[in-house]
């Protein structure tokens, strides 16, 4: 008999979950992450008294009661919306495109005049069968609001020209003929009061955790100790390289403490320009409407990616895609369980890694057992 019924190789959301599912139907699981602290990506730490969002910028939202109840389980959500503003050469507008965004460009007042500028734009500058991101938004947003507010703003974020990029990142660009600054259209939305670390300590309340722990440093030892392993890490890495290594997108944060009180008057704001370098600045207090004598802001620069580096966004080309397949199918013949964002090598909201977390832990352990 093993020591353990499960080892989870990370303590991310989707492993804390796992390890919470486990244990409330009384399996023994060790939690190891190669991290200092638990909870992966959601992490929180405290700066001058502010919640700061350590791995960038988090917001909850969801349309499935099931899962706002789940997480309400172990914390207070407080009421905050999301609604970013973005700066493009020397002007702020509000996001999503709404009609604030066509106030601010046209000075259009109607739903009507905002719906006929854009129309024959697109009538003019859009394409039947986009081949690239350029061509994708021109035809959905038209001239105007690519050109002032996506264009530089995607070359920054990709490292890659908007004609070279792929059209289906850009799949969906919401365009709304109401006064609506919500960036989502989620029912249930907020920010943890006090951050996501309480999420993460009820989840993994009762559960062993060994941190500073790499699975890859003593494999064998690892997998000599539980009878069933989920692994959230890095599927390529699993696999040892055998097909190439998967790419990503990296990011590096700027933390600046200022002594002030309000520094942008929003917890978002975007940085449309090419000559500016990084991509948006935080302010974290606003995130919980905070009123610290001091504010913390954070720059958020895209950086290629190097392994040395944090993975933060898949890139979802041919190429990356042919390997993961590879991955893939080498998986489905193991016996470990593969889940998160890393070892399924896709951008997943919180919402869904929880989800994805109780659906893998009822039909690839529960019912395998
Ligand atoms: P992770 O949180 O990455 O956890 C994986 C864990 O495994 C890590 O702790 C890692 O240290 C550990 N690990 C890896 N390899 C090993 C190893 N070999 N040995 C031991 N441990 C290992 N979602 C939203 O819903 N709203 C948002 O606003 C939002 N904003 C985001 C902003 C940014 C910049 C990013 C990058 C993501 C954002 N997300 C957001 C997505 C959210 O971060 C993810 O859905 C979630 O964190 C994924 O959890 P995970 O458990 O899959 O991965």
């Amino acid at each position: 008999t093993t020591d353990y019924d499960l080892l989870i190789v990370g303590s991310g959301l989707f492993g804390a979950v796992f390890a919470h599912e486990a244990t409330k139907i009384g399996k023994r699981c060790l939690v190891i992450d190669k991290r200092s602290h638990r909870g992966g990506n959601v992490y929180c730490e405290k700066i001058e008294d502010i919640t700061i969002h350590k791995y960038g910028a988090h917001i909850f939202h969801t349309n499935d009661k099931f899962i706002w109840d789940y997480v309400n389980q172990f914390t207070t959500f407080n009421h905050y919306i999301n609604s970013p503003v973005t700066l493009a050469k020397g002007r702020l507008y509000n996001l999503p495109f709404n009609m604030n965004t066509f106030y601010q460009l046209w000075g259009a007042i109607t739903p009507e005049e905002a719906r006929a500028k854009i129309n024959v734009q697109i009538d003019r500058f859009g394409v039947a069968n986009p081949a690239n991101l350029e061509e994708q938004a021109l035809s959905m947003v038209g001239k105007d609001i690519y050109e002032t507010l996506i264009k530089e703003y995607t070359e920054k974020q990709w490292g890659r020209k908007a004609t070279e990029l792929p059209p289906f990142i850009i799949k969906r660009l919401p365009i709304r003929y109401t006064f609506d600054n919500n960036y989502f259209n989620d029912t249930y939305q907020g920010i943890p009061v006090g951050g996501y670390n309480k999420i993460i300590d009820g989840l993994l309340e009762g559960t062993e955790i060994r941190l500073n722990t790499d699975f890859f440093d003593d494999r064998s030892y690892f997998e000599s100790l539980a009878e069933t392993i989920v692994f959230t890490g890095k599927i390529d890495e699993y696999f040892d390289y055998q097909f190439g290594e998967l790419e990503y997108r990296s990011l590096r944060f700027e933390n600046e403490i200022i002594n002030s009180s309000n520094f942008q008057g929003n917890a978002v704001v975007n940085y449309n320009d090419a000559t500016v370098p990084f991509t948006r600045i935080i302010e974290h207090k606003h995130f919980e409407f905070g009123k610290q004598p001091q504010t913390v802001i954070t720059k958020e620069y895209p950086e290629s990616w190097s392994s040395k580096k944090e993975a933060f966004y898949p890139v979802n080309d041919k190429k990356n895609q042919a390997i993961y397949k590879q991955y893939c199918l080498m998986a489905k013949d193991s016996k470990v369980i593969f889940g998160g964002r890393l070892a399924e090598y896709k951008y997943y909201d919180m919402h869904q890694i929880i989800a994805s977390a109780i659906r893998k832990f009822k039909t690839e352990y529960c019912e395998t057992k």
